[in-house]
């Protein structure tokens, strides 16, 4: 890379690889992970995988822009793997330039952090360096190409095998490659299953089902759609990989996409995300049939994937509401009407179930009253008419009456609320406001982001301005509310 300049490194990450501060800014660091130097022992390599694409067997795909560097095990004995993005071509460059631009890197960077303090299964992300490269990108494929600054992430991950790392060799019907990816796989990422025993493949394959519903229950508690769930961007090991086209639910819509590419079908909207990730699951046990032979254990999973998810959901909506448990006989219809509730009018998701813990819980209060630690959460206050307050106060009417019945103490209720119902998340504008002065030259705002999305269940009074909701320059500036996969 021509001239790499570091714009910013995750202080947690580098404590995971056992790094100090001052280990990272210096010029051997910004060199290393730009791509422009190799350490002793670092054997640079991309993997093979293949991948459903939007529905369709797209054929091989493998790290086309991705440059393994090696594993690091650190000093608790945790094995971590690093992988620069966008540092050059590789065997699976296909045709594209193995190159990433500043907006997306960046996003990728800050999202990973905001999710893993999130509390959301994540690859993480140790740096961002600006490779002093201009990449030429046409952004929502128009014919509108121009040239933007290059630049490379350090992924940091257990893992980043795919489930179309499996699918690959099972479509080239190479059974033998297929059967030691397994193996290696299992022996080094599931060691707790052991070498070898009955059933092997098939517990392994509904351990993978069961993180894979734990990861979708935790997007959509925190709202996020990766935009782009296409098999060859799941993780075997259940972590959000490959953030691309990825947003934020701002206004409550689960129909909506942030990724342009895929708004015609919405094959990848947020409510349907649990859907895809079965369907991908099902293609997952496709690709691992013929080390097993029968079919029977792999339906067992894929049952078992939609109860847990069920069973997981409900958990978690009843923690979003600060209920005890999720009691089916109330809940079901309490969250259904929650649902239709926050469509009545564009509703912040975020803010609004923040709030929800601040509600007063006597039962003396007039509609006004009642809405007033909500209003925050809502973008179009005119469209708030009698009629829209009444609906909405009923819904929060039952909800108080079930909390009532719950009994749980107040400051309890509000403990476990603010638990699960972030305060911060990393709303679409806010990245884009980030890469706006980066490009500029001035990274003050990513690190200061960084920073916030730390502890994004904590009030932060003197960081009040990133929980705001979306302001209105951002509603269709592109980056903000549309992406596309150009990046
Ligand atoms: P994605 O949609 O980002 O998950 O990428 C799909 C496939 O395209 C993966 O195999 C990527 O490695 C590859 N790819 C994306 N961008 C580039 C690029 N600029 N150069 C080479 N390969 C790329
Ligand atoms: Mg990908």
């Amino acid at each position: 890379m021509a001239a790499p300049q570091l714009v910013a490194y995750a202080p947690d990450v580098a404590k995971q690889l056992d790094l100090a501060a001052a280990d990272c800014t210096t010029e051997a660091f910004t060199k290393i992970f730009s791509g422009n130097h190799l350490l002793p022992g670092m054997e640079p390599h991309a993997f093979c995988y293949g991948g459903h694409q939007f529905g369709n067997w797209a054929g091989q795909l493998g790290d086309g822009r991705a440059v393994n560097l090696g594993e690091v095990i650190n000093r608790r004995g945790q094995r971590w793997g690093l992988q620069l993005k966008g540092a050059g071509l590789t065997p699976y460059s296909r045709r594209g330039d193995g190159l990433a631009v500043l907006r997306s890197s960046l996003r990728e960077f800050l999202c990973s952090e905001a999710m893993h303090h999130l509390g959301v299964p994540t690859t993480r992300a140790l740096s961002l360096v600006m490779t002093g490269e201009q990449v030429g990108r046409d952004m929502f494929y128009d014919g509108n190409s121009k040239f933007e600054p290059g630049a490379v992430v350090c992924r940091v991950s257990p893992s980043f095998t795919r489930f179309g790392s499996f699918e690959i060799f099972a479509l080239r019907n190479d059974l033998e490659t297929l059967r030691r990816l397994a193996d290696y796989t299992i022996e080094v990422d599931f060691p707790l299953f052991g070498k070898s025993g009955p059933q092997l493949y098939s517990r392994w394959f509904a351990e993978v089902c069961q993180r894979t519903a734990e990861l979708m229950v935790h997007w959509m508690r925190v709202g996020f759609v990766h935009g782009v769930m296409n098999t060859d961007n799941m993780s075997i090991f259940g972590l959000t990989i490959d953030y691309g086209p990825y947003g934020w639910l701002e206004g409550y819509d689960p129909d909506w996409t942030p990724n342009t590419t895929d708004i015609p079908g919405g094959r990848y909207r947020y409510c349907n995300q649990p859907q895809i990730a079965l369907w991908n699951l099902a293609q997952l046990a496709n690709a691992l049939l013929p080390l097993v032979g029968q079919t029977e254990p792999f339906e067992e999973g894929l049952q078992m994937y939609s109860a847990s998810y069920q069973q997981q959901w409900r958990m978690m909506m009843a923690q979003k509401l600060g209920l005890q448990q999720f009691e089916p006989g109330t809940d079901l219809a309490l969250t259904t009407e929650l649902d239709r509730m926050l469509r009545l009018t564009e509703t912040d998701m975020t803010i609004f179930f923040r709030c929800l813990a601040d509600l007063d819980s006597s039962n003396d209060q007039t509609d006004e009253q009642l809405l007033t630690p909500l209003l925050d959460a809502y973008y179009q206050p005119e469209e708030l008419t009698v009629q829209v307050r009444r609906q909405i106060c009923s819904w929060l009417r039952s909800y108080l009456q079930r909390i009532a019945d719950d009994g749980r103490d107040p400051a309890a209720r509000q403990r476990t609320m603010n638990a699960v119902n972030p305060k911060y998340v990393l709303r679409n504008y806010l990245a884009q406001m980030a890469i706006d002065r980066a490009e500029a030259g001035d990274f003050s705002l990513v690190n200061q982001l960084l920073e916030v999305m730390r502890q994004p269940y904590t009030d932060q009074p003197h960081h009040q301005q990133f929980a705001y909701k979306r302001p209105e320059w951002a509603r269709h500036r592109p980056g903000c509310s549309t992406l596309s996969c150009s990046s």
